[in-house]
């Protein structure tokens, strides 16, 4: 059996407005470089301020992630050459981070520091140009203990450690990009390979997949630093590993220790939002949902909204079928998240109550749900143009049997010679006439009476 230790550094960006050392905006305006001053560019003799809104989203972080606070802390300079960081220097967090021995389910956290992110390089041909807007946004580094065995399990365990981030008001799912991690990972008790900068939580698991197959293959005879190739699907050596003493880290002489009061940490601490395990437990005993709808309804906050919100009009059981099983089961077929799909809510408010009082079937209303997420239809409307509404009539459904038993001999004459196939022929050409509006457990009895 192949054993496998995994250890990450995630960095995750803050939602802050404002930059973590100057008062440039976070996000707006996307001319490349419109969003920048001698600070975050780095000028020479520019002077960091820190923006205090980063620490304390990094000390609410910390908290729900069972951290112990350190209440007295600096900042450093990590020392490299590269491009994206004009003045050669990271500013970030060294000696003494914000938090250290957390954790996450089984997964142990490190420690989590507070640091700035660097410009963004853009390729274009043999160019390179640089882009700084996003240098000076402030991220989170999350480290984590070499603890997950497995790609599966550093895949929740950033699907969960998103969650945290964004019911605490820290994170936005906005793109891939605004999670990055380091990926260490060691085979066997082979040495270490650490992959730098794999964007989003679908990468870092095709990397991990792919590096368990190369060290089999090759091995991993010294430590070493990779590239990830994400159109290739394949790592490269870039270096030795280098040590975290190599950066040369100093202390930063511009910005003072920062002292956090036992007050914060304290009032911090009572005010953390509901978290989604709690949230989930609350609505198996509001709600009465199953364990299972209450787990997954809770993954993504704008999906916990909108069954909180759908909720208050029709039955949450139903509510929380429809949005577990089959909304889910849309995203997942359009290869999307929650998150990208385009929800108008009161249209599902609308589609669900037609599903509650039985005004249309559940075949109608997955095909609607479809229609809804494509075309944006308003679903009333829909309805009553294409005559979708469920026949409750027994009456007509029997007389649209008869029809179809008439216009079809050989398919009944072939059911009463035991070809249950035929069955489902005439129950089909039902189904169409009546556009899936009765359902085929109702046709079927009918049609056995019939014949
Ligand atoms: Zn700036
Ligand atoms: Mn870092």
């Amino acid at each position: 059996m192949t054993t496998i230790k995994i250890g990450l550094e995630v960095h995750c960006q803050l939602n802050t407005k404002t930059k973590i050392f100057c008062h440039c905006p976070t996000m707006g305006e996307d001319i490349p470089n419109s969003r920048t001053c001698q600070i975050c560019l780095g000028h020479p003799g520019s002077k960091p301020l820190f923006n205090k809104e980063v620490m304390f989203q990094a000390l609410k972080v910390a908290l729900a992630l069972n951290c112990k606070i350190n209440k007295s802390f600096f900042f450093s300079r990590k020392t490299y050459f590269y491009p994206d960081m004009p003045k050669d220097f990271q500013i970030t967090q060294y000696e003494i981070p914000i938090a250290e021995h957390g954790s996450l389910d089984e997964i142990r956290i490190k420690r989590i520091h507070m640091e700035e992110d660097p410009g963004k390089l853009v390729h274009k041909g043999t160019n390179t140009l640089i882009d700084y807007n996003r240098s000076g946004v402030p991220l989170i580094e999350i480290v984590t203990e070499p603890d997950i065995k497995s790609p599966e399990q550093a895949r929740a365990f950033l699907n969960k450690l998103i969650t945290i981030l964004e019911y605490l008001n820290v994170y936005e799912r906005k793109s891939e990009t605004s999670l990055r991690a380091d990926v260490n990972i060691s085979i066997n008790n082979g040495k270490r390979a650490e992959v730098k900068n794999v964007n989003g939580v679908k990468e870092v698991e095709r990397v991990l997949k792919y590096e368990i197959e190369r060290q089999k293959r090759e091995g991993q005879k010294i430590q070493e630093t990779r590239h990830w190739d994400p159109n290739k699907g394949k790592t490269i050596p870039m270096r030795k590993k280098e040590t975290e003493e190599d950066y040369g880290y100093i202390f930063e002489p511009d910005l003072t220790e920062i002292t956090l009061e036992d007050k914060t940490i304290e009032t911090t601490k009572k005010n953390l939002p509901e978290l989604a395990d709690e949230r989930a437990k609350r609505y198996i005993r509001e709600y009465l949902i199953n364990e299972k709808d209450a787990t997954v309804l809770t993954q993504e906050l704008i999906l916990a909204e909108l069954f909180e919100k759908i909720s208050k009009k029709i039955n949450p059981q139903l509510a929380a079928k429809w949005l577990q099983r089959d909304l889910l089961k849309l995203a997942n077929y359009n290869k999307k998240e929650i998150h990208e799909l385009d929800l108008d809510e009161d249209e599902i408010i609308n589609l669900l109550e037609l599903v509650e009082s039985k005004k249309i079937t559940d075949n109608v209303a997955k095909d609607l749900l479809i229609k809804l997420l494509d075309n944006k239809i308003k679903v009333k409307d829909y309805i009553e143009k294409e005559k979708l509404v469920a026949v409750s009539d027994k009456g007509l459904i029997e007389k649209i049997c008869k029809e179809v038993i008439k216009e079809n001999p050989q398919a009944v004459d072939d059911y009463k010679k035991g070809n249950a196939k035929a069955l489902h022929f005439i129950v089909g050409k039902v189904m169409a006439k009546t556009r899936g509006a009765a359902t085929p457990e109702e046709v079927n009895n009918i049609i056995k009476k019939l014949i």
